[in-house]
């Protein structure tokens, strides 16, 4: 199973896009697929075993760094 460190971006950039909020302590998404994103800030899984289309296009907030991450794959 494929794991991924997502991409750290400026929460400027992210200004107009749905950015889902992480907890700390579980994952945002878990399940459906084979592929895991972790935080690019600190490696906290974020999305586990999710399918690609999951991730497809995620703008996720860590809520263990606070760091704003995007999906690794469109860059
Ligand atoms: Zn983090």
């Amino acid at each position: 199973m494929p794991q991924f460190d997502m991409i750290v971006i400026d929460p400027k950039r992210a200004k107009g896009q749905n950015i889902e909020a992480h907890e700390a302590g579980k994952p945002l998404r878990q399940g459906g697929g084979d592929e895991t994103y972790r935080c690019g800030g600190c490696k906290t899984k974020l999305l586990v075993n999710v399918d690609h289309h999951d991730a497809h296009g995620a703008v996720i907030k860590c809520g263990k760094c606070g760091k704003v991450n995007t999906e690794p794959h469109h860059h």
